[in-house]
């Protein structure tokens, strides 16, 4: 099975595009959405014991806000939960590549703004990257998730330079026009490129 990774920015529209792709058949796998579910679900007790039980509520949930600002907010700490969710991420990756063969999709789609960074390239066929602006990035994360452009500002100054993510693609799609632009990218992608390869 095709497995296409997609990756891009913060606020790039990687999600939108792995969407988009659904209709062409795609099963996408969302790394960010199953690395919260992990957090959330399998690492309660070493985020306690790790980073301190003042993350942890009196129900035994997680304080998603408090830590996701702690975490965002030293590069040290930003590595050592990656460290702790990322081969569990992996995993689940894999097994859903083998769910998804086995409910017959077309292509498998891993959804990750850390691809190349966390060396995830290597298990994939290829990449795509999603690119934007910064102005057009901010713009849309602020409106989208109610943060400063100052937090934006930080989380986009930890991953790769886009320009970097450019040279290491394999294709490479521009969102800075409308969702319908986008839409028709998407679908031109597909029809030349990758209805080939899956
Ligand atoms: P992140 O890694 O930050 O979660 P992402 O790369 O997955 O982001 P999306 O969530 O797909 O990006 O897009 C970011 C925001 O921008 C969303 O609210 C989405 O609806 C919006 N968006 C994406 N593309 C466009 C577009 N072409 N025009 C207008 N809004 C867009």
């Amino acid at each position: 099975m095709f497995r296409l990774g997609v990756t891009g920015g913060i606020g790039s529209g990687k999600t939108t595009v792995s969407k988009m792709l659904e209709k062409f058949g795609a099963y996408v796998f969302d790394a960010d959405f199953e690395a919260k579910k992990i957090v959330a679900e399998e690492l309660l007790a070493e985020i306690s014991e790790i980073f301190g039980k003042n993350f942890i509520d009196e129900n035994g949930n997680l304080k998603r806000r408090e830590f996701a600002e702690f975490i965002f907010s030293d590069k040290e700490e930003t590595q050592k939960l990656n460290s702790l969710v990322h081969p569990k991420t992996r995993l689940a990756s894999k097994k859903a590549v083998l769910k998804a063969k086995k409910e017959g999709f077309l292509f498998f789609v891993h959804n990750a703004p850390l691809i190349f960074e966390a060396g995830i390239d290597k298990e994939l066929d290829a990449v795509l990257v999603v690119a934007v602006t910064e102005e057009v990035a901010l713009k849309r994360t602020v409106l989208r998730d109610k943060i400063t452009e100052s937090e934006v500002k930080l989380r986009v100054s930890r991953q790769m330079p886009l320009e970097e993510k450019i040279k290491r693609a394999d294709f490479v799609l521009w969102n800075n026009g409308t969702l319908e632009e986008l839409g028709k990218s998407v679908c031109d992608f597909y029809e030349k490129t990758l209805k080939e390869l899956v």
